[in-house]
Parts: C-alpha cells; structure tokens; sequence
C-alpha cells in the first residue's frame, strides 16, 4: 500500500481527491487482487497502479452522466427524453452562470413575471391568446383542474382515464387537484351527447385527454376536439385538451401526419391546452398551458402555480429551442426532429459504416450484421408509429448477450441498446453525430473484453 500510494502516477489523484478516497481505492483493488489468489487464480500481470486509477475513475463518476442511446427510441424517458439543441444548451450555461432578468421588468424596473419571457414566442408559434410554463406537463395539468376545477365537476371520457409511464392517471391526477371527476361514455364509445347530458351547474370543464400511449382500435368513437367545442359553447363550459406531447409542426414525425399540432387543436376552439416541452417539441422538461388569457390568469394566479413553477435554466433553454422553430430552422436543429426525420436510407449507410468497423474492431469474437428494423418514437407518444430504420446486430460468440449489454452499460459512457432473440441491436437512428459513432466500436470491443473476463 505504502508502494503503491507513493507512485507518481498516483499523485494528481491525490492532489485532486485527497488521501481518504485514493487510500480506499488502493484497498479495493488490493483486496480484489488477494481474494483472486486465495480462489487460486493465476497472479494478474496487470499494473497494480492501472488498476487503482480505474477504480478511482469508476468512484469519482458523477451519478448522472451522459450515455449513448443506441436503443433508437427517440424519446426515451429513462435517458432524459429530449436532447437539446445547442442553441438551447448554450442559452443554459449563459442564464445558469450568471444572473439574468427572470423576474425583473427591465423596462420599468418593477417586478416582472417568468412566464412572459416565452409567452410571445408560444404566442407566434400557436395562435394561443396567452401561454404559462411550469414544470412537467403532469403539473400543467395538475395545475389547471385545482385552477379551474376544485370543488366542481370535470367530465372525461371513459376511454381517456389514461395512465402514462411514471405514475401520472388521470383518476388520480384529478382527485389530487380537488376536481371532481365524472366520467361519460363507456370504454369504447363516447360521444359528443355524452358529454352535453354530463353538464350540469357543477360542471367547472370538459377535458380531453390524448390517449398517448395506447391504441384503440375496432368499434370505437369519440367526438372529435371541434364537436366538443360546439357542446363547451352550448352549455357554457370551457374545453380543455392535454395533448401530451404536443407537435409545434403540422407535419412534424414523419409517418403520422394525423397527430394534431398545437395550432390547429388551438384553432378548433378549444379554450386551454396542455403539453410537454421535452416530447415532440424537443426541447427542456417543461409543461406548457396555452390558450385563453382570462383562464390563464386564474391558472397563474393559483397557489399551486409557485409550487410547480419553472425554473431559469428551463426557460433558458426554452425560448432558445421555440425561437428555432419561429426561425423556420427546427427541422434541422432540434435534435429530436432531426433524429425522427432520419431517412431509411440514411440509416441504412450509417448501420453499414458502423458494421464494417465493428467487423475490424471484433474479429471472430462476434457475429456484425445488418438487419432492417423499427424505431419508435417514444415517451408515450405515438404508440403505433414504427419508423423504419435499419439495425446492427451483434451476437457474441461465446457469451450472452445479456453480460455484453450489462458491460456496455458499465463502460464509460455507457451504451444503452437493445436485446433482442440472442442479439443486441445498435439503431443508428439516436446514435448522435459522428464522435459517438467513432467511439462505439471501442466502447464494443472493451466491452466485450471485460465481459469475457468475468465470464472466465
Ligand atoms: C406525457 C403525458 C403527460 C405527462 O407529461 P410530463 O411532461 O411527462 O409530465 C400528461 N398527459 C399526457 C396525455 C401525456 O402524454
């Protein structure tokens, strides 16, 4: 130990971290190294020192790190969702590092209030009347029914009492925020006179709700946003739809042009809707309410609305990310537009250059091919959307496939792919840019190396 602390190799690490971690680093290694004797295992010709500055390496990881998302799921919710555009990114470290006029109206010197900083952005780009950001879309929509609904009515369709991933459910979500629920139609069917014979003088708001992350499909009905308007108007009762991810352009994923943008769900009439900043729209974790200013206000105004407020560096990134739409360059900024844009062919080249290097990097220890496939969308949205893509499969040799995915995960950055039949499939589609592309081979290759090491 007194060796092996006093080798130079050693001494930025001390110089950085102290004795304490790098001593209990050495005593890790050296412990590991004794309890392979003591099984009788061949002495590791390995350097002791190496060892020691690995293991200081893995210990001084941050617990939240970059990964390459190599599953093809554009939207993953367990890898962060949206990655942002670099105008974006950049916005952030401008606000996060400094001070900024978040609250402060710079023209008069008064107070001033954080949601009008991309009010007029949202504004432009939706034809909404008004805009407020809080923190998720869960929020936004726990947000509206306590500002609108406590105490009263909000009638739902049986068919939309959805739950998304990570515990958000309807039911739930509006039993915390007060509102009452009452639900109309059945499963399957509900129609726009459902709705009319729900209202009475307790009704605060007829709500919608994007279905997200299912399908319905066979004898199904369901009025569409415009008939629940007419029913809204009828009997004087806003209209309010949670869009979920809510696409700022009309044709923004490609294979599913029925997927109704803000603007035009704002057009049919609706009074308030709800969506996410980091689905469709690419951009920070972030709920947006757009519409109606007199709604908006109460909603702003609630007590709730601080406790779920938004934060500098998100409206940072924010109005970065809607200033590229307003700008028309979204398409070819916003990464996830880019990444769900991607061309099969395009795909097809880029699975093809990344199997001719793993072929070279792994020799015969695994079987590279290229496979046509799917990606999906993800975060709920869009659930029958398969963007076609095409994939490299590798299957290992003499290990399964299950230690190479755990060692890819374990290396660093980690890899996140996806398992599949004996195979792990790399989908070129969220593999991001040309770095990430070079280092994967060797990010394989080490891999699959220390796999078969503990294998053995
Ligand atoms: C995703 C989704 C939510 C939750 O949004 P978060 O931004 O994840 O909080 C709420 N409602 C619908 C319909 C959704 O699709």
């Amino acid at each position: 130990m007194h060796r092996l602390l006093a080798d130079p190799r050693l001494g930025p690490w001390l110089g950085r971290y102290g004795r304490g971690p790098v001593h209990a680093a050495a005593q890790r290694v050296l412990e590991g190294l004794r309890a392979e004797l003591a099984r009788g295992a061949p002495p590791r010709t390995s350097d002791v020192v190496a060892l020691v500055q690995a293991e200081l390496e893995r210990a001084t990881q941050p617990a939240l790190r970059p990964v390459i998302n190599a599953t093809g799921t554009v939207l993953h919710t367990g890898l962060g969702r949206a990655p942002l555009a670099a105008a974006a990114a950049a916005a952030v470290l401008r606000i996060a590092t400094g001070y900024s006029n978040l609250e402060l109206d710079l023209g008069s010197g008064e107070r001033g209030s954080r949601h009008s900083l991309v009010a007029g952005l949202l504004r432009e780009l939706t034809g909404a009347e008004d805009a407020v950001v809080v923190n998720n879309n869960a929020a936004a929509v726990l947000l509206l029914l306590a500002a609108l609904g406590a105490g009263r009515e909000v009638v739902v369709s049986r068919g939309e009492l959805v739950e998304i991933g990570g515990s958000f459910r309807v039911p739930e979500v509006m039993a915390q925020s007060g509102a009452l629920l009452r639900e109309v139609g059945t499963t399957n069917r509900t129609y726009a006179r459902d709705y009319r014979a729900a209202v009475s003088p307790q009704t605060a708001l007829l709500l919608k709700v994007h279905q997200s992350n299912f399908l319905q499909i066979g004898f199904t009905a369901s009025p569409t946003l415009e008939e629940l308007v007419a029913v809204g108007r009828e009997c004087g009762v806003p209209v309010a739809f949670d869009m979920g991810s809510g696409a700022l352009l009309p044709d923004g994923v490609p294979g599913h042009q029925g997927e109704r943008d803000v603007r035009s769900a704002l057009a049919s009439g609706v009074d308030v809707v709800t969506f996410s900043g980091d689905k469709l729209l690419g951009g920070p974790q972030a709920g947006i309410l757009c519409g109606r200013a007199g709604l908006l206000q109460v909603v702003a105004a609630h007590p709730l609305a601080r406790a779920v407020r938004v934060d500098k560096m998100t409206l940072a990134a924010l109005e970065a990310t809607l200033s590229l739409y307003a700008a028309g360059r979204a398409e070819q900024e916003v990464p996830a537009l880019v990444m769900l844009a991607r061309t099969p062919a395009d795909l097809e080249r880029a699975a093809g250059r990344l199997a001719r290097r793993l072929r070279t990097v792994l020799g015969e220890t695994c079987q590279v091919d290229v496979e046509a496939s799917a990606s999906l969308v993800g975060a709920g949205a869009l659930p029958g959307v398969q963007l076609p893509t095409a994939v490299v499969t590798l299957r290992p040799r003499d290990l399964s496939v299950q230690s190479l995915a755990g060692a890819l995960r374990a290396g660093s950055p980690p890899v996140v792919a996806r398992v599949r039949d004996q195979a792990l499939l790399l989908d070129p589609r969220t593999i991001w840019g040309s770095a990430q592309e070079r280092q994967l081979p060797g990010l394989i290759s080490l891999a699959l190396a220390r796999a078969s090491a503990e294998a053995t």
